[in-house]
């Protein structure tokens, strides 16, 4: 998508973006739609014409997108198989996480020379694009290069809360939150691959300050845990549940 802007002018799609329009969505000549560039503003346009080269729109109006969470999430998750990775991908973009790290551990069944994990990661930005498109977000989910287990743990001391979901833990997110200091801004949850953490990565990631966090009592599948411990930080700390501004404040 070109980068778009302001009201009067025309705009001229070619690619995915046009066979999107004209052969997903089957819009043509005069129809209206919303667009975004990732750089969270929503541009209303009519489009003027739909040929099977290009698609011409003319923009009507600019406003902020309003389908981004407040709360900035980032997953960490270890290097799974393709298929599972992509997954993983598709949803936590969905649910409006702003930032995947693919880590390469010890027990992470896929292992990527630095080639394939370019290639892998022009997929990943693709499905994190369509998925933020298809989701109606205003920004896209960036996916960032594969890193090892130690430059992860330094990358992610930005976040103000650190979750490490393990299976070992006893203690679930909700126990967490009704921490009176318990508000942050930005988090960081790290997910393992198909068979966990190393012992060492666990007591790496706890000895610096990452909390732990359970489940629940069944071992979930490493795909299974990620989607769903997006959607509870994002339920709790974020927009999942309304607009956590409009929230009373929690009891200690
Ligand atoms: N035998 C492995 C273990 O006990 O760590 C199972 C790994 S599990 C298939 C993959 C990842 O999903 C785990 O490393 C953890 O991050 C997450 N996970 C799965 N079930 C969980 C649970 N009940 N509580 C917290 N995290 C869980």
């Amino acid at each position: 998508m070109p980068e778009i802007s302001g009201p009067g002018r025309e705009v001229v799609l070619t690619g995915p973006s046009r066979r999107y329009i004209r052969d997903v969505l089957r819009m043509g000549r005069g129809d209206s739609l919303v667009l975004f560039d990732g750089s969270g503003m929503e541009y209303t346009a009519a489009i003027l014409e739909a040929t099977p080269r290009n698609v011409t729109l003319r923009i009507l109006g600019e406003q902020p997108g309003d389908r981004e969470s407040p709360l900035h999430i980032g997953v960490g998750i270890g290097l799974l198989k393709a298929n599972k990775m992509d997954l993983v991908i598709q949803k936590v973009a969905e649910l409006g996480v702003q930032e995947i790290c693919p880590v390469s551990v010890h027990r992470s069944v896929s292992a990527l020379d630095p080639d394939r994990a370019q290639g892998r990661r022009e997929r990943w930005r693709t499905i994190a694009r369509e998925a933020s498109r298809q989701s109606g977000r205003s920004t896209v989910t960036d996916v960032g290069p594969v890193r090892p287990f130690e430059k992860m743990i330094e990358y992610s001391k930005v976040a103000d809360l650190r979750l490490l979901f393990s299976t070992e833990a006893g203690r679930p997110l909700e126990l967490l939150a009704q921490r009176p200091a318990a508000r942050p801004q930005r988090v960081f949850l790290l997910v393992g691959p198909e068979g966990g953490f190393s012992p060492e990565e666990e007591e790496a990631a706890l000895g610096k300050g990452f909390l732990p966090v359970g489940l629940g009592p069944r071992i979930l599948r490493a795909e299974t845990a990620a989607i769903i411990a997006a959607g509870i930080v994002q339920y709790r700390f974020g927009d999942l549940g309304g607009d956590p501004r409009n929230r009373p404040p929690v009891d200690p």
